[in-house]
């Protein structure tokens, strides 16, 4: 399969190459010249399949001319053997054809786990063969880190650093990531804040050379290609633990960098009889007002309860606004140069085709605990922050639905105790396995807010 840049400057390249490489020489991400389709009587036939084989069929036409189907099956068994359900995605029903699809069960309690602990297994096997050895370079303000470094942790080939602001992350996120002792996991605390680690990060991936061409630095940001494709399967999945409903299906996500919700309009794409998806956005609401208002304007960052939806600009959004040009990667070039200083205006015609598939939602913080208390009072169980942002767009998008609507579950509710102080309910402890993390020993080094402090740290610990 081929793949080709949101800019069109960039060559279109192999799925290897364009997982390796994260962001496109020109700025731009990559997508999939083409997608695989599946009818909806081939979809209905895997019922019976286990995640792991629902996977294999997915995913295995994007990889083909390069991954042997056996190898790929290894990847992804790998990958979901960490899972501490057996289902890996659970559904549960509640009234009136309301699911939710909890993606919380991976090591780190978040979605993230889905597409890192694939992406850390594809990268060791992609590196494996052409006797490589990668540096995963990565900044983290919360979830992202911990999924990247358990992801990473078994891979031979693959030395992983994260960044992380000293003394600014909670300490749960921080003892996931530092009680991790593999040799080839290197925790830096830096004094500074998340935008100076960030800072660094991007530094280091323009100036390569201090890693003397012996090492090939990977982004494992959300923009990878690899990480849209494992999230792809769960919709497909969940699809057929709803009884393959005939008049389709609506999804609900709570979205900060599109990339979730990206996935699901690529399984809308290759078949998935998909009615609707719900854009679910906190009060960091550009995309909102973009689709619901045609306001794309930038906007500073406020932090909300949902933390890991706090964002400016959704980097993954210029993927579905390629489609929605019609693939006119000039037109998307000059308007990517403008979108993080000014307000973008959509056409008419691309506004309705973005309108074809996608609703938006934004809930404030007071609806977000309003909507925590009230699921906990009718059901008996307890939403995190970001999933009860899906459930306020579930329920609003149910005044004018009928069908199964799916609300995607991101985080284990212990993942964010602190919100019990304003919905009053019983603080959510962490599961059993993670308990052990609160009093095992932490391995992490703290450096000065110094990009040469922080390279000669890398080469220190790779070339030793
Ligand atoms: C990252 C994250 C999101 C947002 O996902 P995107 O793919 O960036 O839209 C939502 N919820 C949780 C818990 C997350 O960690």
């Amino acid at each position: 399969m081929k793949f080709v840049s949101t800019r069109g400057i960039a060559e279109s390249c192999t799925f290897e190459d364009a997982v390796l490489a994260g962001l496109a020489s020109d700025g731009g991400l990559y997508v999939p010249e083409e997608l695989p389709h599946f009818s909806v009587d081939t979809i209905s036939s895997w019922s019976q399949l286990t995640y792991e084989d629902l996977a294999v069929n997915i995913m295995y036409p994007f990889v083909e001319a390069e991954i042997s189907k056996k190898s790929l099956e290894a990847i992804i068994k790998k990958s979901y053997s960490v899972f501490r359900n057996s289902d890996i995605a659970p559904m549960l029903e509640f009234r009136n054809n309301n699911w939710i699809l909890e993606l919380f069960h991976g090591p780190t309690l978040a979605f993230k786990d889905f597409a890192l602990q694939f992406l850390g297994n594809l990268l060791d096997h992609i590196v494996e063969s052409r006797e490589e050895k990668l540096v995963v370079l990565g900044a983290t303000s919360g979830d992202t880190g911990s999924a990247a470094i358990e992801g990473c942790q078994d891979c031979r080939n693959i030395d992983i650093f994260i960044l992380h602001p000293h003394n600014r992350v909670s300490e749960v996120q921080r003892r996931q990531m530092t009680t991790i002792k593999n040799k080839n996991v290197h925790n830096i605390a830096i004094n500074g804040n998340f935008d100076d680690c960030q800072a660094i990060v991007k530094k280091a991936f323009s100036n390569q050379s201090f890693l003397k061409g012996e090492r090939r630095l990977i982004a494992v940001n959300s923009i990878n290609f690899a990480r849209i494709l494992a999230q792809i399967v769960y919709y497909f999945w969940s699809y057929l633990r709803v009884g393959c409903p005939k008049d389709g299906i609506v999804y609900s996500v709570p979205t900060g960098n599109f990339g979730d919700v990206y996935a699901g309009y690529l399984a809308l794409k290759m078949g998935l009889p998909v009615k609707k998806l719900l854009v679910a956005t906190n009060s960091n609401d550009i995309l909102h007002r973009c689709i619901n208002n045609n306001d794309h304007s930038p906007k500073k960052v406020n932090a909300s309860l949902a933390p890991s939806m706090d964002i400016m600009i959704s980097s993954n959004f210029e993927r579905l606004l390629f489609d929605a040009y019609e693939r006119d990667a000039n037109l998307i070039r000059d308007m990517m140069k403008r979108v993080s200083t000014q307000t973008v205006m959509l056409t008419n015609n691309a506004l309705s085709r973005i309108r074809e598939n996608f609703w938006s939602y934004r809930s404030s913080d007071d609806e977000i605990v309003e909507m925590i208390r009230a699921y906990f009072k009718n059901f008996n169980y307890t939403l995190d922050p970001h999933t009860a942002i899906g459930m306020s767009a579930s329920l609003e998008y149910r005044k004018s639905c009928e069908c199964p609507i799916v609300t995607l579950a991101t985080a284990d509710p212990s993942k964010f105790p602190d919100i019990s102080n304003q919905t009053f309910l019983e603080r959510p402890e962490l599961p059993p396995h993670l308990q052990s993390i609160l009093k095992n020993p932490e391995y992490f080094s703290i450096l000065n807010n110094s990009q040469l402090e922080v390279e000669n740290f890398i080469i220190q610990k790779i070339f030793d």
